[in-house]
């Protein structure tokens, strides 16, 4: 089950192409200056079943996944099911946003079985001093666009090629 906030079908602002998002409800990094606040609240929006989540997915045979929030690293679990079961059933690509790094990702082992799912991971937090509105799919300059099954098989961050 994942607490979800939200889920915005056929958007264009969370990675490439048309993509189905799921929003996860919670965050604890806090950012000063976040575009969603009240997506901290890890109590928020509604449980929904991987079953559920992936009827309105295959529904739309053209949009990839994205996987935002909050943080869905918070919920890993319920992410890397629901990964698992995308990577399953369709030839959708992932990409995920989080306010952690790749690096404490990989150092987590809960997380990293869900970071393993993912091809794309948008990484950092998001940083007010740093913010620049001219950035395609990130907010602030220190956040990273990355290739992640490059990255595991480097074990370093690999810069995903838009
Ligand atoms: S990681 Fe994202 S959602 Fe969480 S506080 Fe920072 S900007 Fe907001």
């Amino acid at each position: 089950m994942i607490r979800v906030l939200d889920i915005i079908e056929d958007t264009m602002v969370d990675g490439t192409g048309l993509r189905t998002s799921i929003y996860a409800a919670g965050c604890a990094h806090r950012c000063p200056g976040c575009h969603n606040p009240q997506s901290w609240d890890f109590g928020a929006g509604r449980l929904m079943s991987t079953e559920e989540i992936m009827d309105i997915i295959k529904a739309d045979p053209f949009a990839d996944v994205t996987f935002s929030g909050g943080d869905p690293m918070y919920q890993a679990d319920g992410f890397a099911e629901l990964a698992a079961a995308i990577k399953r059933d369709t030839d959708k690509t992932i990409w995920c946003y989080t306010g952690f790094t790749f690096e404490e990702l990989l150092a987590d082992e809960t997380k990293h079985r869900l970071l393993s799912l993912i091809d794309v991971l948008v990484d950092g937090q998001f940083v007010l001093s740093l913010r620049n509105l001219d950035l395609p799919f990130r907010g602030s300059s220190n956040q990273r666009i990355i290739d992640v099954p490059q990255s595991m098989r480097e074990r370093r961050a690999v810069s995903y090629l838009l």
